[in-house]
């Protein structure tokens, strides 16, 4: 093989690994360059483990959930116990608003414009299952068992709560204490421990009523925004060989955001529902490898 052919040979390899590199060292150098050098750590240690177990998984793919779970887990431990509770950082999306009724910017503006806006346009939602706090937990409520007839997300409902979610925060600041505030270190704490539970806890029970990841598909306002850009990502679920697909529909079973994906393959089409969270989960279900991550078009 020539050279030209084995460098592409090797780039469609080993893509999103290096997408997922750069892309997250970029977005720590410019932190840093905003705010100050930890940023560049956090998110060049968070692409280098993408780097590292992508490549685990491109060689061993029996991996890919476990790996998966492993950076969720370490992701999503570091925002919620070290820089949530060990530091007082609240990365909810509400928490936008206390900052700003304070007058000033923290990690939940600087987390929010990052895995909701800017990543993607590279990677959709894939945030939600690979750095997301609460989807650490919400991973217990992928089941569809739970629930008979689960529910279809409505958009009425989920702008609802986040504007709910948004006058909250000031009704708070009015009547109460603003969380935000520089001397409000305990009682921010406080709020992080007590909203992540409700959340956990909430989500948990309208699994019940609503079906498999409810409090994702439903009312998440992150998964609002960044579901709006999901159009837009390089990297999406791709059949690539849909004339070998079986029809079993393994793939759809195992998607927790109930996407039908079985219906996408046999049209030949990208997963164009934005709310794929890019887990991967159909990827692994399917017997015959079909399905891929990938810019490419879908065959
Ligand atoms: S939808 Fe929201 S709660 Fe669920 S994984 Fe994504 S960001 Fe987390
Ligand atoms: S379509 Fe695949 S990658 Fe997307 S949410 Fe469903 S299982 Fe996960
Ligand atoms: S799991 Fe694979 S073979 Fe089965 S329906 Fe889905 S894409 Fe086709």
């Amino acid at each position: 093989m020539d050279t030209p052919n084995k460098i592409k040979k090797l780039y469609n390899k080993y893509s999103i690994a290096v997408w997922a590199y750069l892309c997250f060292t970029l977005i720590g150098i410019v932190v840093w360059i905003i705010r100050d050098v930890r940023y560049f750590f956090l998110f060049n240690g968070i692409g280098s483990s993408e780097l590292i177990t992508r490549i685990i998984v491109i060689r061993q793919p029996k991996y890919r959930q476990l790996m998966r779970r492993i950076i969720q887990i370490f992701v999503g431990s570091m925002l919620l116990f070290m820089l949530g509770l060990g530091f007082g950082v609240d990365f909810q999306f509400e928490h936008i608003f206390f900052d700003f009724q304070a007058g000033i910017v923290t990690g939940a503006l600087i987390h929010g414009i990052i895995a909701r806006i800017v990543i993607p346009f590279v990677f959709g939602n894939a945030c939600c299952s690979r750095a997301c706090w609460d989807g650490m937990f919400f991973e217990a409520m992928n089941s569809k068992t739970r629930c008979k007839k689960p529910a279809k997300r409505n958009p009425w409902i989920a702008w609802g709560y986040m504007a709910l979610l948004i006058a909250m925060t000031f009704f708070v600041t009015r009547y109460f204490t603003n969380p935000a505030g520089d001397e409000n270190e305990l009682l921010r704490r406080n709020w992080i421990i007590g909203q992540n539970i409700f959340i956990v806890v909430f989500g948990f029970i309208l699994t019940f009523v609503w079906g498999s990841r409810a409090y994702c598909r439903m009312l998440c306002p992150y998964l609002t925004i960044s579901s709006l850009l999901y159009r837009f990502s390089i990297f999406k679920i791709t059949p690539l060989k849909s004339s070998e697909c079986s029809g079993c529909g393994a793939c759809t079973k195992a998607c927790p955001m109930l996407i039908d994906v079985r219906e996408a393959v046999q049209r030949k089409e990208k997963i164009s529902n934005p709310q794929c969270i890019l887990c991967e989960r159909c990827v692994s279900a399917c017997p015959k490898n079909v399905l891929k991550i990938s810019y490419k078009k879908a065959e």
